[in-house]
């Protein structure tokens, strides 16, 4: 039985993307090697890694000052490979804390400069996006988390800022049109949206990162890796590819335009269901959901075993809610078809008419 996946990361890959990727994996484009095998200096991989550099400036709109890299780390790296670069002597950063993964880009930056938390939703266990907060002037940048993987919540605006917003996009990077103007930087670990864990993409506007400083380590310096295409030393080659499959799949739906209304109606059908249904309730605050992940609770506790259990029998894995909200989390990236959360929905219903 071809099962859902539902986990939040690694997590889904469009079944197109996947078999793209293990023909690539027997022989690569009629080289006769496997692209496990071939070197990132070969003519052919050269070129795959250009064209997949295009193809992210096309599909989200940047122009020739952003360099586009293809990193290893995680997005665990750039918490503090961010600050590292961008923070000189004297310069501060403010950060809006909105859950388990701002609280580590904080702690980590805090290595390398000032940082001011300017809001956080901790109050409420990140339940919802703070808003009105005052955001100091002067700052070297301002960094958020675009979509709370953990918490099921998302940034629907971009806040005002006079500084460039520096943004972790690990969990809803093409998930929908962006407006470049209003970042410096965006980074994002492949493994929630995009392609397979090992390759972290960095986007960063040359203007903003400003000019090479000698004081770094090589590897972190993003100079480094503007300079030398991103192989600098050797790049996760075969990753970088299925992201560039998933990249013409994306174009081939209608681009990040298309991506949203594909991923706007997804999850309007879960939500309504979730707040039709009498057995569970959604955790985040209604204006602020996710359209990624989606975290709700079963009312009655005693249900959720047994509703895991039945979500299972149906195909549907991966809905466990992290441990810091519990109950249940439906991740329905880009390459959920709707028939995934249409299985889920019937589920819920048949739940709810077995329990009423
Ligand atoms: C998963 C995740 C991370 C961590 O990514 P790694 O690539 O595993 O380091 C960081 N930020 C967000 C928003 C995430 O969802």
């Amino acid at each position: 039985m071809k099962k859902y996946n539902f986990y939040a990361g690694p997590a889904i890959l469009s079944e197109t993307v996947i078999r793209k990727a293990s023909e690539a994996a027997l022989e690569y484009e009629g080289t006769g090697l496997s692209l496990l095998e071939i070197s990132h200096r070969s003519k052919e991989l050269v070129a795959m890694m250009e064209e997949t550099e295009s193809l992210v400036k096309e599909l989200l709109g940047l122009d020739d000052d952003w360099a586009v890299l293809f990193l290893t780390g995680g997005a665990s790296s750039q918490f503090f490979e961010s600050a590292q670069n961008l923070l000189n002597e004297g310069e501060f950063a403010n950060y809006v804390d909105t859950g388990t993964w701002s609280t580590k880009a904080i702690k980590e930056a805090k290595r390398f400069g000032e940082i001011n938390v300017i809001a956080s939703s901790k109050d409420q266990n990140y339940s919802y996006i703070p808003k009105g907060y005052d955001n100091p002037q002067g700052a070297r940048y301002l960094h958020i988390t675009s979509n709370n993987t953990i918490f099921g919540t998302q940034f629907h605006s971009f806040p005002d800022s006079d500084s460039p917003i520096v943004c972790d996009m690990s969990s809803d990077i093409f998930c929908r049109p962006i407006d470049p103007g209003k970042f410096g930087m965006i980074y994002a670990g492949a493994q929630k949206n995009l392609g397979p864990a090992g390759v972290t993409l960095v986007l960063i506007r040359k203007s903003f990162l400003g000019d090479k400083r000698s004081d770094m380590p090589t590897i972190t310096n993003y100079h480094t890796h503007i300079e030398k295409s991103s192989a600098f030393n050797t790049p996760p080659v075969f990753q970088i590819y299925v992201c560039l499959e998933s990249l013409k799949w994306l174009k081939s739906m209608g681009g990040v335009e298309g991506m949203q209304k594909h991923n706007e109606a997804k999850a309007k059908i879960l939500y309504d269901e979730i707040d039709r249904n009498s057995l569970f309730e959604g955790t985040a605050a209604k204006e602020d959901r996710s359209l990624m992940n989606v975290t709700f609770v079963s009312k009655d506790e005693s249900h959720q075993t047994e509703f895991l259990a039945a979500c299972e029998a149906a195909g549907c894995v991966g809905l466990k809610g992290h441990r810091s909200v519990g109950g249940f989390r439906a991740s329905i990236y880009n390459a959920m078809p709707k028939e995934g959360i249409e299985v889920l929905v019937q589920i819920m219903k048949e739940f709810e008419n077995k329990k009423g």
